[in-house]
Parts: C-alpha cells; structure tokens; sequence
C-alpha cells in the first residue's frame, strides 16, 4: 500500500513551494511573549542581571529536577562549557574524539592547546567506535571526548570500560542530548563530565546558553570558580578561569522554557514517527536509529541517501532548498576535513572511512516542534516523487 496516499492532501501536490515561507531544518521553541514578562519585571525589580542571582540558582534547581541529575553548573554557551570542562580536569596532550560532529567539539580542544586524535564512527549509531579507541591511544592520551551525536546515546560502558583501563578522563559532548535516558537514568550522568547545549537551534534553548552536569559539589564548585575569573571570594584568586556565566535574562527564559518542554518532546516525537513510516519503502533512503521506547528527544531527523536512490544527496538537499525546504547536511565536511585538523595523521580519510560515507549520504529533515505535519508529509511527498 502506498502510505503516502492516506496523508491529508492539505496542498496540492504540484511541485510548488509548500509554504510562503523557507522552511529550515529546526526553528526555536518560544512560550507565549507575555509569559516572559514577569520574569523580566522580576529583573528589573532587583536589578540582578547575572554573576549567579535567583534565576540562575532557580534554573539550576530545576534542570537538576528535570534532568534526573545531582549538579549542574550553567554557561553562557555550550562551547565555554565544553573548554571549561577540559580545564576543570586538567587535561592535556592528547585527546580521542569523533570527527562526525559540529565543529566546537574539536575546537574547545585546539583552544586548550590541546592535540585531537580522530578516530571513526560506528556504522549503526554514528557515534564514537569504541573497537577503534583502543588502537589510537598513546603515552600522550588524557581523555576520550566523545559525542551523543543526535541525541542518541553513545556505547558509554564500553568507553568507560576503556577509560578506566587505561586511566583516562571521559567528558561527553552532549548537547545534542538533553533529555536523554537510558535504562538507569539520564545519559548525562555518564564519563566525569557532561556538556550541554542551550543554543537557539537545540532542543531546549535559553537563546544562547550551555551547562556542565558535575558528579559532586567539589567539582562543580571548581567549575563555578572557573566560569567566574577564577574567584573564589572578592580578594581570593585561585584559577585563570574565564566569563562563562550565564545572564539571570538567560536564566529566566530557561525557567518558562521548562513549562514547555515535555510538550514540545511529545511533538518532536509524532513527527519522528510520522517521517518514520511515510519514508519506509522508499527505495535508497535509510532513517537512522529508531530509538524505540527509549526516551529519547528526537533532536534531528538524519536521513541516509543511498545509491539506490534516484538522486545524489546534494542533488535531493539543492532539490529541498528549490522547493523552500532548507534540510542541512550535518555532518559535512567532517570536522577533520577542515584546514586547522586536515594536517593531523589521524584526520586521514584511510583512517575514518565510516565517518566519511556518512557524510556522503546525511541529509537532517525539519524537524521543530511547530513544524506542520501537512509539511512533514509534502517533504516525504517530495522525497518519493524524485
Ligand atoms: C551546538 C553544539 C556545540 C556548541 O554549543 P554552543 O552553545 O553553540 O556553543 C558543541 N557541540 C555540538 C555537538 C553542538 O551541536
């Protein structure tokens, strides 16, 4: 049965542009403008704007909660978080991580003098794999920073397993991963540090913002040090730290974002299933690991793009993009491809052939919590007709 035919025929199926308006491949989750208004009344009435006042101690409460989490230390962004992390722990030399993810996950290492050593993806997951960690650790090796890449969880008892073998620090790369859970609880209690995202295009926004989730006070009081200068009290500095705080602006948006989270999963959620059903047995086009009745937050939607598909993936993405839909291809270029890494032996193509097909054939969907279902269809309507 064609299942496309059952989709309510909300355009007409002429090729046109689905909407007046470009659809792009997420679009920020925003609450009501006038439910933000007494968060910023509150600002304005105590004239605290940042350095740690009510909203940021109430937002770090309340991701605790939510989260499933004992400490969580806020950031002005993921990327501050990420290099942050790095310096709590001190690591050094060299460090393993994945070349199929957004740029900063290397980058917070260059910033830290700090050499990346590339090692290939899992077929199945697109994460980190771990049969190939071993291989690439040497003398100089700290850490494994990997990535929960779309929000799917990474094989975190085999990097572990690693890492105690060889007595190295794991700091995840999870901004993709809020929400996440596995079987225990959240995936963000896994390795010595976790890193979060709050950017405008990730799942849960405060505009722009980031977190580390810390296993005990000690180091998320490290941390705290860390993201303010290095102070510890108005006379006492003890770090080189950094500005890594969060704004109570910030803050405040994060706090009504909460109210609206579940809601806007459960939507993510039925779109993910509706590309999931309407795409299957459209030849050469693979969705990527369905994550079941794990509690996951559909942070994306990848698509693979095979050779039985009539069309190149840049010629389908281009196609999309005629037709005002802005799908993107994440992850291409891989980080290692970029000009800063490409000289580094292990940012060779040889030794990352997974991560490399994958970038040939990723093309991500829109997926938003205010997508239209009628777009999500024409999508797939588009998709099959090539
Ligand atoms: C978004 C993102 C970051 C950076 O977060 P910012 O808040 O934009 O600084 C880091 N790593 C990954 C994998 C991301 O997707």
């Amino acid at each position: 049965m064609n299942k496309l035919a059952i989709a309510t025929p909300a355009i007409a199926d002429d090729g046109c542009a689905i909407s007046d308006r470009p659809i792009y491949v997420t679009q920020p989750h925003l609450p009501p403008l006038e439910e933000f208004i007494p968060y910023l009344r509150q600002i304005w009435d105590t004239k605290i704007l940042t350095n740690g006042g009510p909203m940021h101690r109430q937002l770090e409460e309340a991701l605790c909660e939510y989260l499933g989490v004992e400490h969580i230390a806020l950031f002005n962004n993921g990327t501050l978080a990420l290099l942050t992390a790095l310096q709590a722990l001190r690591i050094t030399g060299e460090v393993i991580t994945t070349p199929y993810s957004f740029v900063a996950t290397a980058h917070s290492l260059l910033w830290n003098g700090i050499k990346p050593v590339f090692v290939d993806i899992d077929p199945h997951t697109f994460n980190l794999d771990p049969a190939k960690i071993e291989a690439a650790i040497t003398p100089q090796t700290t850490a494994i920073v990997p990535v929960h890449c779309y929000g799917h969880p990474c094989d975190v008892e085999a990097i572990q397993k690693i890492a105690d073998n060889y007595n190295l620090r794991v700091i995840y790369d999870a901004a993709h991963a809020f929400g996440v859970r596995d079987a225990g609880g959240s995936i963000l209690r896994h390795g010595d540090l976790s890193a979060l995202s709050f950017h405008a295009t990730k799942v849960f926004n405060t505009f722009e913002g980031g977190a580390i989730i810390c296993p005990d006070a000690k180091t998320k009081l490290r941390i705290d040090q860390l993201k303010n200068f290095g102070y510890v009290d108005e006379v006492t500095v003890v770090a080189p730290g950094i500005n890594g705080k969060m704004s109570e602006v910030n803050a405040a948006l994060g706090l009504l974002q909460l109210n609206y989270i579940d809601q806007a999963l459960e939507r993510r959620k039925q779109i993910d299933r509706t590309y999931r059903e309407l795409l299957e047995g459209i030849k050469g086009i693979r969705c990527l690991n369905d994550a079941g009745e794990k509690r996951a937050n559909y942070a994306y939607f990848p698509i693979l793009v095979g050779h039985e598909y009539p069309l190149s993936r840049d010629a389908l993405y281009h196609g999309l993009k005629d037709a005002g839909i802005h799908s993107r291809r994440y992850f291409h270029p891989l980080i290692s491809d970029f000009p800063m890494y490409r000289g580094l032996s292990s940012a060779h193509r040889s030794n990352l052939p997974v991560a490399a097909n994958a970038a040939q054939q990723v093309l991500c969907l829109p997926i938003y919590p205010d997508l239209d279902m009628s777009v999500v269809e024409h999508i797939i309507r588009f998709i099959a007709a090539q």
